[in-house]
């Protein structure tokens, strides 16, 4: 027992008191407010050097409590540095992360609430809510009827797109296997016959590389399938690889289309290649982490024409619709094989509400068994903004991008390097590889905006994504300036050594 402990007085409390709480909190959502009214004077992307803000605070931890001021300073004078600002509306690197007023609100109140909802009776709010919201939102993207929690399927709210796509697989993976998979093992048999062999694009996010192999199936089984010149999937090219596969005696059990891929916005077409699934009898997973916000509005649901044929689907509101992280939406067609894959039931967790079967039990229909109240930021925004309101701003992203795209389209120095469906803008100064990762290194460097880069057709190309809350005409106009006079700068100055 060291000394501290010895002097303590076992009367003595540590713990924050309600009113140094009220106290503290005020300040803390000042000092959020304030962030909001100054992130778009800071620097884009963190300009330190790694190691740098580690090596700016105490190597171990106090050994008596500190004040709450102390630590709220420290943030200011030594985390702020290392953040990149996602909420700045210069930020059009990656995608967007668009928190909002009443999502931080929806979360700070979750965390007070501090309910772990991973069975209807341990909060019955937080799973009744959480199937509510989700059913909204079918109504407000338009998604198929089936999708509903009234139908034969149904929402929850998960961690990611990456855990959506990993509960999707391993579903398709036990309806495959008859559900014996998870009592067996995926062990085949010495010549291979009945391995299980998933199928997505060379444009899919590496999301579904990583479920591929967290659920066993081995990496070697996943198929990537060509695209065409527009990145999207060739569904003839698709039916052909599982065709072959069956014909080896694999069993093709999980195909994971996108729409909205993450380098370009490639759409893969869901109808004919749901007919492909249903046909073969394997599981479709959709993909749309990014793009699937844009069917809040109805001129953009044509890329969703088909989706009554997949199994299962995820967007994150948490990227573009003004949700801070982490929030995946994510359906399936039938929560019984969802469930029937997912769900052990201890004896500690057994109450009558579960057995008497009348309620959901989100832990079946998810990787952990914990889960936190997420529905409430959810709710929280769809009601501040409403549907109209919703739509409205992703109108705006879109509006925007369409025309930072007919900037390029005219400029004699930079061409287009994609179709522009949505919010994300593909594009390449015609000076080559190494002149557009100077022009890149040179724009990030300087703070003002941050882009990230991908390669399409071999070459470098940058990526400008828009989406955040407050980005306007005018930041985007300032971007492409900043863009162009760059570029000009760095043609101007390589000229004397050609
Ligand atoms: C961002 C993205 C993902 C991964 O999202 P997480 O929620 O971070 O797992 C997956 N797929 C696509 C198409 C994405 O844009």
């Amino acid at each position: 027992m060291s000394d501290d402990t010895k002097r303590l007085d076992p009367e003595k409390s540590f713990h924050m008191t309600p009113d140094e709480f009220r106290r503290w909190g005020h300040q803390t959502v000042d000092w959020i407010a304030g962030y909001m009214e100054r992130v778009g004077d800071l620097p884009v992307r963190s300009q330190v050097a790694p190691g740098e803000i580690r090596a700016r605070l105490p190597a171990s931890p106090p050994q008596q409590g500190e004040s709450f001021d102390v630590m709220l300073r420290d943030v200011d004078e030594h985390l702020l540095d290392g953040i990149t600002h996602w909420q700045s509306p210069d930020f059009f690197a990656y995608f967007p992360a668009n928190a909002s007023g009443p999502s931080i609100l929806g979360e700070l109140l979750s965390a007070g609430l501090g309910v772990q909802g991973m069975l209807w009776a341990t909060s019955p709010a937080c799973t009744e809510l959480e199937t509510l919201v989700m059913d909204w939102l079918v109504e407000m993207l338009g998604l198929p009827q089936t999708f509903l929690s009234t139908s034969t399927g149904g929402g929850v709210i998960q961690d990611t797109a990456s855990s959506a796509a990993l509960c999707a697989l391993i579903a398709a993976r036990e309806r495959t296997t008859g559900f014996l998979t998870d009592k067996r093992g995926c062990q085949q048999d010495s010549e291979g016959q009945g391995t299980l062999v998933a199928y997505t694009s060379t444009q899919a996010h590496s999301s579904i590389e990583k479920a591929v192999r967290i659920a066993g199936l081995g990496q070697q089984n996943l198929r990537l399938i060509e695209v065409d010149e527009n990145y999207a999937m060739r569904p003839a090219a698709l039916e052909a690889a599982i065709r072959r596969d069956r014909q080896a005696g694999r069993r093709p059990c999980f195909v994971s289309a996108t729409i909205g891929t993450t380098s370009s916005h490639g759409l893969d077409p869901i109808g004919t290649i749901g007919e492909i699934c249903r046909h073969l009898g394997v599981w479709l997973h959709v993909d749309a982490a990014m793009a699937g916000t844009a069917a809040l509005c109805p001129e953009h649901r044509k890329m969703h024409d088909g989706l009554e044929l997949a199994d299962s689907y995820c967007f994150n509101p948490h990227k573009w619709m003004f949700t801070n992280f982490d929030c995946d939406a994510f359906w399936v067609a039938d929560r019984g094989a969802l469930i029937k894959a997912l769900s052990v039931l201890p004896e500690y967790l057994r109450n009558e509400a579960t057995e008497s079967g009348a309620v959901l039990d989100y832990r079946d229909w998810q990787i952990p068994l914990g889960r936190r109240f997420r529905a409430l930021k959810l709710w929280f925004v769809i009601r501040h903004y409403g549907v109209a309101g919703l739509r409205h701003h992703v109108r705006q992203h879109i509006g925007l991008a369409r025309r930072f795209a007919g900037w390029v389209a005219q400029s004699e120095d930079f061409e287009l390097a994609a179709p522009v469906p949505l919010n994300l803008v593909c594009f390449r100064h015609l000076g080559g590889d190494a002149f557009n990762q100077r022009l890149l290194d040179l724009l990030n460097n300087s703070g003002d905006l941050y882009l990230t880069h991908t390669k399409l057709g071999g070459l470098l190309t940058l990526r400008l994504s828009i989406g955040q809350t407050h980005t306007t005409a005018e930041h985007v106009q300032r971007a492409w300036r900043n863009i162009e006079s760059t570029a000009k700068a760095m043609a101007k100055d390589l000229k004397p050594c050609e």
